[in-house]
């Protein structure tokens, strides 16, 4: 920027720009600034103002080190003049926490951030404290490692698909010792059977390989995982005989529905409960396939560009989203805001999306009034062509998506790689996350005492964060956009219970990596899905208004997963036979009744989404009396 000459008033105000200028930032250091300090003009550089400086930060830890389970209290204290605000960042923290915030005169301000049944999903996590005054901004980081025994998480018999190879996942921390039994002997690794491994941070996945295996092999192998905490052991029987003379038929009928179950994400980044769906003959998949659970065999006639649910053919379409900016259409050309590699100082991981990860950081030159703010990136490494073309088309469709309850997208930053998305951050991190947080389970988990700060969530807040995201999808609609993935883990919560429409559906159609567009999978999460895309690929805004109804179910059941007693295959069936999700225990007959407008079976039969605000809204403002009634 230039600033070349400017005048300021000698203050408190303009020492962030001062210091700016000391560090040679935004090109100030060779342009000439000065301020008026009452009696005359002086050098910006020899402004010398009393109680005025970047805040101190300090924190009561550097590494931490505890037990899954455990209770741990940490402090931020952060000191100055002015005092600044201090806060930790708990976006993508899994463990309940609370804070406490301490003002000591005259100038601390301290914070307590307390972790309550420390979940071992947070092992690694980056605690972040941050604290700031008008100067700026300083921060300081504990890194958290939660230990834990080890669990076998999947030891499978051969699969069809890659026949000498028993895939394995055992997480703990720390990295356990493995060893491989066959019929009670331990196993030495020879050429012919060998484990081999990757690491992934407290976990690790391989493959226990079998070369050119016969029936000699046949027989119960066991596996066994150790640490100082514990020991986990799985045994497994395995026929090779069978499974080869079952791999030669196979080849006859090589689709296959794969059903990726519950737990961590998959290697494609998706979030959750979602259903994999192989299109076609993955040649290209790693040994340590990802696909596990669900098997249902599909038939050949298909084609390429089709799967068979059950007995239901359905094409593979690509998303028409995607056509909507740039080359066919006549609205004028989208000019996406670029942003400098060098403003962008990533701070830590938030999460992984289906495009890669998810950093928190802070972006230079992004606001007129902040020299630097808080932003969200998403990253995408090692593009191909075809993924670059995604990313800028991706990018004109979210710069024309403005509206409160959408999340803010800045722009990019394509100057080298990864390619990088700016979004505004929203410090509570994902709406399902948020809901089991503040949901009943959370109560029970502190020491048996219910936890109070983090508080139960009441009805006129399950229906302002609904209303917020029906304001979200009414906006959509008028854009005659349609999302396709609308659930609560693609919602984000901002400060003040602030709740806006966070993910994009078609980001995983377009930014899955390399691996997932070779296998051809699509992800399709059916859970929140209508008869009518389940069964033909149909997404309308009538079908987001499905979603949207489960939406409110996950709501007032505080994140539970819809379904969450059924497998995949089942909730198919469910689903398309009609049967809708139950009445939640805390859930007002009035909202209940907007649940089932939504799960019309016939699209058109469904409520209008502007409708559905309206009602959201309305009871969200309704008198203290209807909603002590509701008690
Ligand atoms: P996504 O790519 O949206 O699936 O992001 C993965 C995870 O990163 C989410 O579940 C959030 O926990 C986190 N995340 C994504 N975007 C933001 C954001 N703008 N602010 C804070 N956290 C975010």
């Amino acid at each position: 920027r230039k600033l070349e000459g400017v005048v300021f008033n000698c203050s408190c105000n303009i020492r962030w720009i001062q210091l700016w200028q000391q560090r040679g930032e935004a090109g100030l250091h060779n342009q000439h600034l000065f301020c008026n300090n009452g009696v005359s003009k002086i050098p910006l550089q020899l402004m010398n103002i009393s109680h005025c400086d970047l805040p101190e930060i300090s924190v009561s830890h550097s590494n931490l080190t505890v037990m899954e389970g455990d209770r741990v209290t940490i402090t931020c204290n952060g000191s100055g003049v002015p005092v600044p605000e201090v806060d930790w960042t708990v976006g993508g923290l899994h463990s309940i926490n609370t804070h406490q915030s301490n003002q000591y005169p005259p100038n601390v301000h301290s914070i307590n951030l307390t972790l309550v049944n420390i979940s071992r999903d947070d092992n690694s996590f980056m605690l972040t404290c941050i604290a700031e005054n008008i100067v700026g901004m300083t921060n300081a980081s504990i890194q958290l490692s939660v230990q834990f025994p080890p669990v076998i998480i999947k030891f499978e018999e051969p699969q069809k698909w890659h026949d000498t190879c028993m895939v394995f996942t055992v997480r703990a921390n720390p990295l356990p010792t493995l060893r491989w039994y066959y019929k009670g002997e331990e196993i030495k690794p020879t050429k012919y059977l060998r484990p081999e491994m990757d690491l992934y941070q407290d976990s690790l996945e391989g493959c226990l390989i079998f070369k050119n295996p016969t029936h000699h092999n046949n027989g119960n192998y066991t596996l066994e995982a150790s640490n100082f905490l514990g020991v986990a052991v799985k045994t497994v029987y395995v026929s090779i005989a069978v499974g080869l003379a079952g791999f030669a038929c196979v080849l006859l009928v090589i689709m296959f529905v794969l059903i990726n179950k519950y737990g961590r994400r998959s290697k494609f980044g998706m979030k959750g409960p979602v259903a994999v769906i192989s299109g076609e003959e993955d040649s290209a998949s790693p040994l340590h396939h990802v696909n596990h659970g669900i098997i249902t065999p599909c038939t050949l006639d298909a084609g390429p560009d089709a799967v068979v649910i059950g007995m239901t053919r359905i094409p593979v379409i690509e998303n028409p989203q995607y056509f909507r900016h740039g080359h066919n259409c006549n609205k004028p050309t989208t000019y996406v805001q670029h942003i400098k590699r060098r403003d962008i100082v990533l701070k830590r991981e938030l999460g992984e999306g289906a495009f890669g990860k998810v950093f928190l950081a802070e972006c230079y030159n992004l606001s007129p009034t902040k020299d630097k703010m808080l932003v969200a990136v998403k990253t995408l490494k090692d593009p191909t062509l075809a993924a670059r073309k995604d990313f800028q088309r991706e990018a004109e469709l979210l710069t024309n998506l403005q509206y409160e309850h959408i999340v803010k997208f800045y722009g990019v930053c394509v100057d080298g790689d990864p390619l990088i998305m700016v979004f505004e951050y929203m410090k509570h991190g994902d709406l399902n996350k948020f809901l089991r947080a503040h949901g009943p389970d959370a109560m029970i988990l502190v020491d048996g005492e219910p936890l109070q700060t983090n508080g139960e969530l009441g009805l006129s807040q399950m229906l302002h964060i609904a209303s917020q995201i029906a304001s979200g999808i009414v906006y959509l609609a008028s854009q005659h956009f349609v999302h396709r993935d609308l659930a609560t883990r693609n919602c984000l919560v901002g400060n003040g219970l602030l709740v806006k429409i966070g993910d994009f559906g078609m980001s995983r159609d377009i930014y899955s990596t390399d691996y997932y567009r070779v296998g051809g999978h699509t992800m399709l999460p059916i859970r929140w899905m209508p008869p009518e895309s389940i069964m033909y690929r149909k997404f309308t805004t009538e079908s987001d208004v499905w979603s949207f109804g489960v939406i409110l179910w996950e709501i007032f059941t505080y994140g539970k997963q819809p379904w969450f007693q059924l497998a995949n295959n089942e909730v198919i069936e469910c689903i398309t036979q009609g049967r809708v999700l139950e009445r939640p225990r805390v859930c007002p007959k009035e909202v209940y009744d907007i649940m089932l407008g939504c799960w019309q079976r016939e699209p058109q039969q469904r409520l209008n989404i502007k409708d559905i605000q309206k009602i959201l809204y309305t009871l969200g403002k309704a008198t203290p009396v209807y909603l002590d009634i509701l008690g």
